[in-house]
């Protein structure tokens, strides 16, 4: 064993995927330092959207959306520090229930029966949850939850081709943009890992999906309040926070007694 490794606090590794960075570099409390760490930015995000969603009186579908990838984040925070197992499964369940939310964000606007629809979809995560409690899929799970996934994207499409607004176009455009670089990392990460072990400084590819991936979920929930935004005539901008972070900004008119 490595001298440089320290003793790990969470014991033996239990979990079935195991990344490519070297476990217990910097802390005998975090099993992957990187691929902990990464999960800040998107956890900020989602807390960035939650503040945002609220503050300004949108629907609360938005702020489950940010939650949901919040709670993803420290999920995933929870397992790259202890790889065990328990926190590997607990991640898949909340994931097919955001991608349920989504589905109902994009397509509840052209349902004629309002109730028929987000009943079947309670129906159907609740179903999952016992199911996969019990019978752990799992190529199972990564194919139900890229058929899911495939099912959100006609109407995202058809959202921007419907979306006037450039500023809101170009956060679609990130979308995609995050979306492929995040998966090059993972792609590269997996595909390299033995080459890049002896590199002196690993690029640390999962870590970078991870960044990647936080404004991924952030960009899909802006672009998706500006559409709903509209939808509602709530004039939506998009303005930038801290001069370079795009959200998206309402004003709805006066009530009228
Ligand atoms: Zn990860």
């Amino acid at each position: 064993m490595d001298e440089s490794v320290m003793a790990s606090f969470w014991g033996p590794v239990t979990s079935t995927t195991e990344l490519c960075e070297a476990n217990y570099t910097h802390s005998s409390y975090i099993a992957e330092f990187y691929n902990t760490i990464s999960n800040v930015p998107g956890i900020l995000l989602a807390l960035i959207g939650i503040i945002n969603a609220v503050r300004q009186g949108f629907e609360k579908r938005f702020s489950a959306l940010h939650l949901f990838n919040m709670i993803l984040a420290v999920g995933s925070m929870l397992f790259h520090a202890t790889l065990q197992l328990v926190w590997q499964q607990s991640d898949e369940t909340p994931m097919v229930w955001e991608i349920l939310l989504y589905m109902y964000v994009l397509y509840s606007p052209d349902w004629h029966y309002r109730s028929t629809m987000p009943t079947f979809l309670v129906l159907y995560g609740a179903t999952f949850a016992v199911l996969h409690f019990f019978l752990r899929f799992g190529v199972m799970f990564k194919l139900h939850y890229i058929g899911l996934s495939l099912l959100c994207l006609p109407r995202m499409y058809k959202y921007y081709i419907q979306t006037k607004d450039r500023a809101a176009k170009r956060i679609a455009k990130l979308y995609v943009a995050t979306l492929l670089l995040a998966s090059v990392c993972w792609v590269v990460d997996r595909a390299l890992c033995k080459k890049m072990t002896g590199w002196y400084i690993n690029p640390q590819g999962h870590a970078w999906w991870h960044v990647l991936m936080g404004f991924n979920s952030y960009f899909a929930n802006t672009f998706l309040m500006f559409c709903r935004a509209q939808q509602r005539g709530w004039n939506p901008c998009i303005e930038k926070m801290f001069g370079f972070l795009p959200y998206v900004k309402i004003s709805k008119p006066e009530k009228k007694d």
